[in-house]
C-alpha cells in the first residue's frame, strides 16, 4: 500500500498490458489495474477467438482520425513484424487468413499468456477487480486508489480502452478521466457495427442470413468484402468496414456486382434475349438476393423486351444499390469505438499530453480507429509501444 511507482497504467486490455511489459522491461517500476477480475477480456474473444492480433499491410490510411497523421510516429516505430517477431519467439503458431489478417492457429489464449509473460518479466504489478476510483494529481505526481490499493507515480497511463461492448466491462472512464484533466474528446461513436434499415429497405429482412461479395461506397471510402443481410439491416465485413465512414442520414451505395462492366446488361441482351432479369443475376448473386433485386427493379419480362434505356439504368442501380440506414446496432455490438481523446492534445511520439506533463493516453481510448482485420490490435501494440519509451 502506498507504494512508490514510476508508472501506473489504467486499463489491463491490448494497450495496457503491452506498455506495462515494455515499460517493466526498461526498469521501470509498473502498477497495472483494471477492474475487470482477469486480464484482457477483449483479446480473448477477438477473432472469433484465435485473435487477429495484426495485420501486414498496416498504414496511416486504414485509420480513421481526426489528424491522420497523427498514428504516423507510433505506427512506423513498432510495425507488425515486430509484434509477429513476439509472437514466434513464444512459438504460438499463426496463419494469415486473407488480406493481411494474422490469426492465432491456437487460441487468443496465447496472446493474453504472452503479455502476462511479458509482465511477469517486467516486474509489472496488477491488481484486478476493482476500478480506479480516487485520481489526484499534486505536485508533479499521480495518486490512485483502487480497492485496497493506494499506489502515486509521476506518470499515468489512460489505457482504459472505448465504450464498445460494455457488457465485458468497455467504459468510457478514459473520456471521463481526460476530460479532468482539461483534455478535448473528440465524439465517440460506435464503429465497425452492424447498420440497420427501415422504411421501404425493411423489404430486405426477408434475405435475413444471405450474404454476397460487394463494393460498399460511403463518401471516398470503399470496401470490396463480403456483406450479409440480417433480421435488421446489413452487416457482414464490407458493412463493418464502411460503418466507420457513416454518418446518420449518409448513403451507402452497394455495388452488388463488383466484377462486371457497365455494359453488362446490354450484352447480355444481345446475346441471352429470352433470359429474364431474375435469371441473369441469378447467375452472379445467391438466388434470394437475385429474385429481391428483379423484382425491386421492377423488369420482370424477358431482356430482349426491355429497351436499352431501362436497362443500362437497372445496370447503374445494381452497381450503386443506395441504402440509407436508419442507425447502427450501438455500442452493445460495435467492434471498436472511433472518437476518444483528441490527438491534439498529445505527442505522436509518445502519447504524452501535451498540457499534463506524465499523463498519457494510448490504445481505443485515443481517436484513433483502424480499420477490420487486426488493425486496432496493431495500434494498441504501437501506441504502448511509443509511450512505454518515454516513461
Ligand atoms: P481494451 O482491450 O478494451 O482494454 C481496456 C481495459 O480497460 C479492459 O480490460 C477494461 O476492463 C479496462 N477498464 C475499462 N474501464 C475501466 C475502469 N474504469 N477502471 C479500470 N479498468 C477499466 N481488433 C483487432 O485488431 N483484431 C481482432 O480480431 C479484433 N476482434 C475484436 C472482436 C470483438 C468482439 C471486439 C469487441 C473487438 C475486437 N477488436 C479486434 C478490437 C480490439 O479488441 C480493441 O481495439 C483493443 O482491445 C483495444 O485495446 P485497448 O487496450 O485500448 O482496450
Amino acid at each position: 500500500n502506498n507504494e512508490p511507482y514510476d508508472a501506473i497504467v489504467l486499463g489491463a486490455g491490448a494497450a495496457g498490458l503491452f506498455c506495462a511489459a515494455l515499460a517493466g522491461q526498461r526498469g521501470r517500476r509498473v502498477l497495472l489495474i483494471d477492474h475487470a477480475p482477469e486480464v484482457g477480456r477483449k483479446i480473448l474473444i477477438s477473432g472469433g477467438g484465435r485473435c487477429n492480433f495484426t495485420n501486414i499491410h498496416t498504414a496511416p490510411e486504414r485509420y480513421l482520425s481526426a489528424n491522420p497523421h497523427f498514428a504516423k510516429s507510433a505506427l512506423s516505430r513498432y510495425t507488425p513484424r515486430d509484434f509477429l517477431a513476439l509472437v514466434e519467439r513464444y512459438d504460438i503458431a499463426w496463419h494469415e487468413k486473407t488480406l493481411g489478417q494474422l490469426f492465432c492457429d491456437g487460441s487468443a489464449r496465447q496472446v493474453v499468456a504472452m503479455l502476462l509473460e511479458e509482465c511477469e518479466q517486467g516486474g509489472v504489478t496488477i491488481a484486478l477487480g476493482h476500478p480506479a476510483s480516487a485520481i489526484d494529481h499534486a505536485d508533479g505526481r499521480f495518486t490512485v486508489q483502487a480497492g485496497p490499493v493506494r499506489a502515486h507515480a509521476p506518470a499515468l497511463v489512460m489505457a482504459t480502452g472505448g465504450p464498445s461492448i460494455p457488457k465485458l466491462g468497455a467504459t468510457g472512464f478514459a473520456y471521463d478521466l481526460a476530460r479532468r484533466f482539461g483534455l478535448k474528446v473528440v465524439e465517440p461513436r460506435p464503429a465497425l457495427v452492424p447498420l440497420t434499415l427501415a422504411g421501404e429497405d425493411l423489404l430486405f429482412r426477408e434475405l435475413s442470413g444471405v450474404s454476397a461479395e460487394v463494393v460498399a461506397h460511403c463518401h471516398k471510402a470503399a470496401f470490396r468484402e463480403a456483406a450479409l443481410f440480417t433480421h435488421r439491416g446489413l452487416s457482414g465485413p464490407a458493412i463493418l468496414q464502411i460503418s466507420s465512414y457513416w454518418k446518420r442520414g449518409d448513403t451507402v451505395a452497394i455495388d452488388f456486382l463488383p466484377d462486371h462492366a457497365a455494359g453488362w446488361l446490354l450484352e447480355r441482351k444481345r446475346t441471352h434475349p429470352r433470359a429474364t432479369l431474375r435469371r441473369v443475376l441469378g447467375d452472379a448473386l445467391p438466388e434470394r438476393l437475385a429474385s429481391v433485386l428483379a423484382d425491386r427493379i421492377g423488369l420482370a419480362g424477358e431482356l430482349g423486351a426491355s429497351t436499352d434505356k431501362a436497362l443500362h439504368a437497372a445496370s447503374e442501380r445494381l452497381a450503386r444499390w443506395p441504402f440509407v440506414p436508419n442507425g447502427s446496432e450501438g455500442f452493445a455490438k460495435a467492434e471498436v469505438t472511433s472518437g476518444g481523446i483528441s490527438t491534439a492534445e498529445l505527442s505522436s511520439k509518445t502519447m504524452e499530453a501535451k498540457k499534463v506533463p506524465g499523463l498519457y493516453a494510448i490504445g481505443e481510448a485515443v481517436d484513433v480507429t483502424g480499420w477490420l482485420g487486426g488493425y486496432n490490435f496493431q495500434w494498441a501494440w504501437a501506441s504502448a509501444h511509443a509511450a512505454a519509451q518515454a516513461i
